[in-house]
């Protein structure tokens, strides 16, 4: 096959090209940006041509670069958004208030604008869409609104789980890392973690009111060792010993996620774990400290644990309902 033919303007002639790859910087929005760029080459001369598909291409190059730099939506991104709720490109666009081409001039590589991209992205989550949906509800026909809705509510359900460990995380949490959670923010999956180890060592027969104990211990004795806990779980100061702030929320938020099963018994509550603990869950220090605790009460029943931490100082000198500080673990029984 023979080389394509352009007008060489050096040659001042339709001659055959031959493309190469350079190094060549593309402004974008003012900021220059280098790409590797294939470019044309007269056959005859050997100068540089223009050629205006590789040069289109070459921008588009740009823009990616650019995006990724930016953190900006990519054009299959901006698609998906749209294909979530069901809308078109110009259904989108109204809803949006934007001009009739502009989603689709987006999904077909134009740049877009920054405050169109910061929508975009709020609109990935269906909570934002419903509360524009609500906005904008006169802007459409009754049989669209009632469409999207129903969308837009299906996508919601999805993401309910999702939303509720988040704000529980959020919330009740707040992302601290401080003494009272021993030097690192809260984490659930490391959580959930310790709690599905524990209920596997204890092979079945894991009572709630021991298991927080078993947590506290573990949590205490990391920090001892290494200034930081495993969890970051607050623990208070209940009647029948230290427990993790919110277990209730954090118990049956990873029992709606299908992590445990919460089975009452005569005696309380047992623990079973529902998947598998995942192999790096923990670091090597952390599994050390877990075994250590879990060897250590492995013949304890849940009231000789619960006396036990009942002479620990970060009990004794704690009030019902106050947070047990790290702080205590300088005097903690277990090392
Ligand atoms: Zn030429």
């Amino acid at each position: 096959m023979s080389n394509p033919i352009i007008f060489c303007p050096h040659c001042l002639e339709e001659r055959a090209y031959h493309t190469i790859e350079k190094k060549e910087v593309y402004p974008v929005k003012g900021e220059p940006v280098e790409i590797t760029a294939t470019v044309a080459v007269c056959d005859a001369c050997g100068e540089e041509i223009f050629q205006p598909d590789l040069d289109n291409a070459n921008l588009l190059l740009a823009y990616d670069v650019y995006r990724r730099k930016h953190k900006l939506l990519f054009p299959a991104e901006i698609k998906s958004i749209r294909e979530k709720y069901g809308l078109s490109q110009r259904k989108f666009a109204k809803l949006l208030g934007w001009g009739e081409i502009t989603v689709h001039r987006y999904e077909a590589g134009a740049l877009q604008d920054i405050a169109h991209n910061d929508v975009l992205k709020l609109l990935q989550d269906p909570l934002n869409m419903q509360r524009l949906l609500e906005q904008r509800q006169s802007e459409l026909d009754e049989k669209e609104y009632k469409k999207l809705a129903g969308t837009v509510r299906d996508a919601l359900e999805q993401t309910k789980k999702e939303r509720l460990r988040d704000c529980i995380v959020m919330n009740y949490f707040n992302n601290e890392s401080n003494i009272y959670t021993g030097n690192r923010p809260f984490d659930l999956d490391k959580f959930a973690a310790m709690i599905l180890f524990f209920a596997g060592v204890m092979s079945g027969m894991l009572y709630k009111t021991m298991m927080w104990k078993l947590l506290w211990y573990a949590d205490m004795v990391h920090f001892r060792r290494h200034d930081r806990s495993i969890s970051g779980a607050h623990y208070a100061h209940l009647p029948y010993g230290p427990v993790p702030d919110e277990h209730d929320l954090l118990l049956s938020q990873l029992r709606s996620e299908g992590i445990i099963d919460v089975t009452p018994q005569i005696r309380g509550e047992t623990i079973k774990g529902k998947v598998d603990l995942s192999a790096n869950a923990f670091t090597p220090e952390e599994m050390d400290t877990l075994t250590h605790i879990a060897k250590t009460f492995q013949k304890f029943n849940t009231r000789r644990i619960s006396e036990y931490s009942h002479k620990e100082k970060g009990y004794m000198e704690t009030q019902d309902g106050q947070y047990i500080s790290y702080a205590y673990t300088k005097e903690l029984s277990l090392q």
